[in-house]
């Protein structure tokens, strides 16, 4: 099914929640409030990576060695059941899902951060990855996350240049080198402020592989916002 019919599906079919079942009748969110509070959160974390730290101070590695990225922005944790829902999302093509994942970010996202961004991207996907998917799930989150937060949507100015193995087998040593270069900002972005998209971060290497290339082409600051951070 396309964006276009899901979307529209969405807006024509009683809402059910996508983890129990029963009716949900506000908003376009596919999730009931007791299931929405027993997704497992992220309590205290880095300020910067989004890893757990015991009082939500810097961790060790971005003490030792700060990514380009300043901030992450990350309410859940990667953990059941909400990694069956994004499964379903990004595997099973549920694009429905789009609008209850966006509202899962958005629950990570600072208010006052948002005033200073000058736009959204997305963590785009190797050309490669997205013909096998059929779409890049990150895009789908935000470009509904831009409209909701009414910041401007930067469709394919990130550019994902080098394919690469699955990370999910790699070492955090060889997810760094296997991402290294692998994208470009195809436009100037002279002292912009990026909230950079992706749908969950896991050693934070291609995040900060993606801001290095905004940095490069003149990004002042990046802010990552994922839905759930692996832990
Ligand atoms: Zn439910
Ligand atoms: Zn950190």
């Amino acid at each position: 099914m396309t964006a276009f019919f899901s979307d529209f599906a969405t807006w024509l079919l009683p809402l059910s929640c996508a983890l129990c079942g029963d009716a949900v009748t506000r908003g376009r969110v596919h999730l009931c409030d007791a299931c929405r509070a027993t997704l497992p959160r992220n309590a205290n974390q880095c300020p910067c990576c989004a890893v757990p730290t015991p009082q939500s101070e810097l961790c060790g590695a971005c003490l030792k060695k700060p990514p380009a990225f300043d901030a992450t922005f990350c309410a859940y944790q990667y953990a059941f059941p909400l990694n069956r829902l994004i499964q379903n999302f990004k595997y099973g093509k549920k694009l429905a899902l789009t609008h209850t994942l966006s509202a899962l970010l958005i629950d990570g996202i600072h208010q006052e951060a948002v005033k200073t961004c000058d736009a959204v991207m997305a963590m785009p996907l190797a050309p490669a990855r997205q013909i096998e998917r059929g779409f890049n799930q990150s895009h789908e989150i935000a470009k509904n996350t831009a409209r909701v937060l009414g910041l401007p949507y930067r469709h394919r100015a990130l550019m994902r240049i080098k394919d690469a193995p699955k990370q999910a087998t790699l070492t955090l040593q060889e997810r760094k080198k296997n991402v290294r270069d692998a994208f470009l900002c195809r436009k100037p972005i002279p002292n912009e402020h990026i909230l950079l998209i992706d749908d969950v971060m896991t050693t934070g290497a291609t995040a900060h592989a993606a801001a290095t290339a905004l940095r490069k082409a003149g990004a002042a600051r990046v802010t990552v916002a994922v839905i759930a951070r692996t832990i």
